[in-house]
């Protein structure tokens, strides 16, 4: 047995990021992780192996669309899947041991197998138990099944993202079901590899809580792209034979019931927190009724001791959220002042064009009945876009209408995902539209457009 400041269960981004930073802060820190290998889903069937297949199937749009144009001619580019599997496992092994070594300089412990708390202070993990001052639950989440259908995943023929990021061969054709950011990322994904992709969404709009507009131009933009969309329609069932799936849903708008076939179907409705096993009933900890880990403000689960972070509890399922809240919570374990800007969390979608947003939306201001103003820019309008074809897009920057102050932006355009966290860090400052419009921007960058976004906010943008 051994005795610990604070165990940490889950090696994921919440789970790993608390555990260096508590070393940091001098506690002494074991992590435990059932995985082969740490980082979590995020690393290992997440964030970074979807970013390396949408990188490299990017790259064959670009060549396949916008090579000839710029004076490039290389023949026709041939897709070796097996390879792109390869690298995009490469990438994912680069990462993972990224961590084993963060967690060697750190000296955090990695207690490898599955952890369970048998009493408060206490962490067994296979036969051991050890014992903890502090306990972090960063256990994550797994996928969803579909709502009110009869699915039953195989990872062969209906898959969730994690089958979805390796399958044997790129299908022919692909039914995802769920319009959300996984959804669409991996549908890009096949679609640009030459998979016929039809996304089924239960609602009217994809990318459910995205500012309406954005949700508009995106679904535009991506069946431009070559994505069948089927909107407000509800999946009843998926039936497998022979290798092949045939997924009947139903129309909300007349309840007629149709049938579409295909030889892969993703299930991407969401995901759900994961506190399997970890004996949490015993120690009270209480759940909430979507089977979060009911926190207070400090992290601190409803057993005292006992915190919890990430996907496992309540927000959005993020790894950069889950990130905050593990350093944070070292914070608070160490008597120290952790805190999470639960208002400047960004999301990002990482198709191309990438989609990202913080703060509010038009739709929560008007709720809320808050005035405002917004600034709005084109990419059609910014140099460095048209120069590499990405003109497409738009920033959309919301800012108080009598003082000024940011409350949210919303951009679909080149880099989005990098350009929003001028607006993030604006508004950690309490930054008003004016302050971002005053700021030298180098030209030319796509983060023009946000200037000109916020000078739409005043008297104007100078490109528009
Ligand atoms: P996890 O990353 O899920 O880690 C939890 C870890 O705990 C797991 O490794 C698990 O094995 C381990 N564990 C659980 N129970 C035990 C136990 N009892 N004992 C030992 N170990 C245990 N988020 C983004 O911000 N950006 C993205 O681009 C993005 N893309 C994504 C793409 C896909 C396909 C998916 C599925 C998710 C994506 N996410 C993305 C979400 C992101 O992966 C999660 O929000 C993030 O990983 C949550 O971190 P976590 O530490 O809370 O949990």
């Amino acid at each position: 047995m051994a005795s610990y400041d604070v165990i940490i269960i889950g090696g994921g981004p919440g789970g790993y990021v608390c555990a260096i930073r508590c070393a940091q802060l001098g506690l002494k820190t074991a992590c435990v992780e059932g995985r082969e290998t740490l980082g979590g889903t995020c690393l290992n069937v997440g964030c970074i192996p979807s970013k390396a297949l949408l990188h490299a199937s990017h790259q064959l749009h670009e060549a396949e669309h916008n090579f000839e144009k710029m004076g490039l001619s290389a023949g026709k580019v041939k897709v070796d899947w097996k390879q792109m599997l390869a690298y995009k496992d490469d990438v994912i092994g680069q990462n993972t041991k990224g961590i084993e070594f963060l967690f060697k300089k750190n000296k955090v412990d990695w207690l490898k197998g599955w952890g369970s708390i048998p009493e408060a202070g206490k962490v067994k993990v296979g036969d051991e138990i050890h014992e903890a001052k502090a306990i972090v639950i960063a256990s994550g989440s797994e996928p969803s099944p579909v709502p009110g259908a009869d699915v039953t995943v195989d990872e062969k023929v209906v898959v969730t993202s994690t089958g979805a990021l390796a399958l044997p061969k790129v299908p022919k054709r692909m039914v995802v079901i769920g319009a959300g950011v996984i959804g669409l990322e991996m549908g890009s994904v096949y679609a640009r590899l030459g998979a016929e992709v039809e996304v089924i969404e239960f609602l009217d709009a994809i990318t459910p809580g995205m500012d309406s507009e954005v949700q508009k131009t995106f679904q535009r933009i991506l069946s431009k792209q070559g994505l069948k969309f089927t909107m407000g329609a509800a999946v009843q069932k998926v039936e497998t034979k022979g290798g092949k799936a045939t997924v009947t849903y139903k129309l909300r708008k007349d309840d007629s019931e149709h049938t579409t076939e295909a030889d892969v179907v993703l299930c991407a409705t969401g995901r759900r927190p994961y506190t399997d096993g970890l004996g949490l009933e015993g120690v009270g900890v209480e759940l909430t009724e979507r089977g979060q880990v009911k926190t207070d403000d400090h992290w601190q689960t409803t057993a005292k001791g006992i915190y919890a972070i990430g996907d496992a509890i309540e927000g959005p399922m993020l790894a950069h959220k889950a990130e905050d809240e593990g350093m944070a919570v070292a914070e608070v374990i160490a008597g120290k002042h952790g805190h999470v800007n639960y208002g400047v969390i960004p999301g990002v979608i990482y198709t191309a064009p990438e989609v990202a947003s913080v703060g509010k939306t038009e739709d929560q201001l008007k709720k809320d009945g808050v005035a405002y103003k917004v600034g709005k820019f084109s990419f059609m309008g910014n140099g460095r876009a048209k120069a590499v074809f990405q003109g497409e897009g738009f920033v959309k920057l919301l800012a108080d209408k009598e003082t000024d102050r940011v409350l949210g932006c919303h951009i679909i355009g080149p880099g989005a995902g990098d350009l929003i966290h001028e607006i993030c860090v604006g508004m950690e400052f309490g930054a008003s539209a004016e302050d971002i419009a005053l700021t030298c921007h180098a030209h030319p960058t796509f983060s023009e457009a946000v200037r000109e976004a916020a000078l739409a906010c005043g008297d104007g943008a100078i490109h528009a």
